[in-house]
């Protein structure tokens, strides 16, 4: 087997399964370090809207900084997290920001930046430069399969499904990257066992235009994270941009999310889609929820009662959508002597709790610039990575049980959690690096009432 030394020399040829959130970071970062880059994606160029709001953490704003070649803000920064209890007075949590954009306005600006889509949402985008390397993306093509190339010259080889033919075409790597999500065939093949696991609760989502809600209930939202917290359940509520990532007053949506603990046979009732009556695994999108069952929960929801102002919002939801809440962490991130790497929801799915998916998906990219470009080896990239992940997996399930569980199961997961933050410390004391641990709260600005 070739070593991994071999494998980095010269631009290289990399494909990049999946052209979501991770797979567009890594892919823009190598295109800018002069590889030739292809992004397989199974899925349209123009997706479904996810509604979701993703939080653009440390490793996101580092990521940015060196490859988003557009200026303008895309994020709306909430600049607290507080409480609004039942009497609605309001608690402050943590002042700190909180710079949160949509998935939809993230993937279009990535895809601007990596080539040159042309979108409602960056309708602009930006010229490439000489030193870039080339930039494809295919879309409605799925990777079905992958195994080392037989000859001497090393790399792997793809087997990949068109969708619009239904021809199989094969194609070579020197380096595969795996950013197929959290049901990544790449994790399938090399860690069959890693699977998806629920972890006891679902999001009853949505959103709604801040101009379609009150006055009082806009200022509420607009400028905090808002939580409700109740006996084993809680609210939450946040800013995203809105159409084509407009940051306009009135025009931005409110997201609202309730999670609420479901047993196994409550959640396949709820699962049923409402159109043709197949169960759904870990998400009934929008305009497929009974309306018996969405109808049912917002009748719960005025039985609580939820505070006025999530009540409303709620009522108003339009187009609402279940997210099965899933999680898992992988124990490896590189196969095939370093052929292959793991990054993303591929990788290690957190709950939502600590908006930090982004985050890791940023981290990894950053890391894999540092691995390709032979600033780290094969072995510091999947430390690091691993750890990483295994960090905030264990804090997002720390603060999931901390809302959703008794305190002395929360306390359990919390020292778990801060084994892996202690380990965190020691290795990167011993390194002479930074920690690995981050918080999205570190930086405070002022809060004007
Ligand atoms: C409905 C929904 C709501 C969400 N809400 C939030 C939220 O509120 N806040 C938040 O922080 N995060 C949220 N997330 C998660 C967030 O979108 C992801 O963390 C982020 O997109 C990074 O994920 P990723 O790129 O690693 O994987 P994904 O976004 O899952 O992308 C994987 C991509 O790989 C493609 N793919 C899979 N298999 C193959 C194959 N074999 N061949 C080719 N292509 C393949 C898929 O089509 C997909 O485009 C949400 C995700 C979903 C689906």
């Amino acid at each position: 087997m070739d070593s991994p030394k071999r494998l980095l020399v010269g631009p290289l040829n990399i494909v990049v399964i999946g052209g979501s959130l991770a797979g567009l970071m890594c892919g823009i970062a190598l295109v800018h370090a002069g590889h030739k880059v292809t992004i397989i994606e199974k899925d349209d160029n123009e997706r479904q809207s996810h509604m979701a709001g993703v939080c653009l953490g440390p490793d996101a704003e580092a990521y940015l900084t060196s490859h988003d070649r557009l200026k303008n803000a895309f994020s709306h920064r909430s600049r607290r997290v507080q409480a609004l209890n039942s009497d609605e007075t309001i608690k402050i949590f943590v002042n700190g920001r909180r710079d949160i954009t949509s998935w939809d306005t993230y993937y279009f600006r990535l895809r601007a930046c990596f080539d040159q889509y042309v979108s409602s949402f960056y309708p602009s985008p930006p010229h490439s430069v000489d030193s870039d390397g080339s930039a494809i993306y295919v879309c409605r093509q799925q990777v079905t399969d992958m195994f080392p190339a037989s000859r001497s010259d090393g790399g792997m080889v793809l087997s990949i499904l068109d969708h619009n033919s239904q021809e199989v075409k094969q194609t070579k790597a020197d380096l595969v990257i795996g950013a197929d999500g959290p049901d990544s065939f790449v994790r399938s093949k090399y860690l069959p066992a890693v699977k998806r696991q629920y972890v006891g609760y679902i999001a009853w989502r949505g959103t709604v235009p801040e101009s379609e809600v009150s006055e009082s209930t806009r200022s509420i939202f607009s400028r905090s994270v808002t939580v409700h917290m109740m006996h084993r359940h809680h609210c939450i509520m946040y800013t995203i941009p809105g159409i084509n990532g407009s940051l306009e007053p009135g025009e931005r949506l409110l997201n609202f999310l309730w999670y609420t603990n479901e047993s196994e046979e409550s959640l396949h009732d709820i699962l049923i889609d409402g159109v043709d009556g197949h169960r759904h695994h870990n998400l009934v999108p929008a305009g497929r929820v009974r309306e018996g069952i969405w109808n049912a929960q917002v009748q719960r929801a005025k039985d609580v009662p939820l505070p006025l102002p999530f009540l409303e919002v709620m009522i108003k939801i339009r187009g609402p959508f279940i997210q099965v809440i899933t999680e898992f962490c992988a124990p490896k991130a590189a196969f095939e002597d370093g052929r292959v790497l793991l990054v993303g929801d591929a990788l290690s799915l957190f709950r939502p709790h600590t908006a930090f998916s982004g985050t890791q998906a940023a981290f990894h990219a950053l890391r894999v610039e540092e691995y390709v470009g032979r600033r780290i080896t094969l072995q510091e990239w999947e430390e690091k990575v691993i750890r990483f992940s295994n960090l905030h997996w264990a804090q997002s399930i720390w603060w999931g049980k901390f809302y959703q569980h008794h305190m002395a199961v929360a306390l359990l997961s919390g020292l778990q959690y801060w084994w892996y933050c202690g380990t965190d410390r020691m290795k990167s004391w011993w390194n002479g690096e930074e920690p690995l641990l981050r918080t999205s709260s570190n930086r405070v600005d002022e809060y004007e009432s």
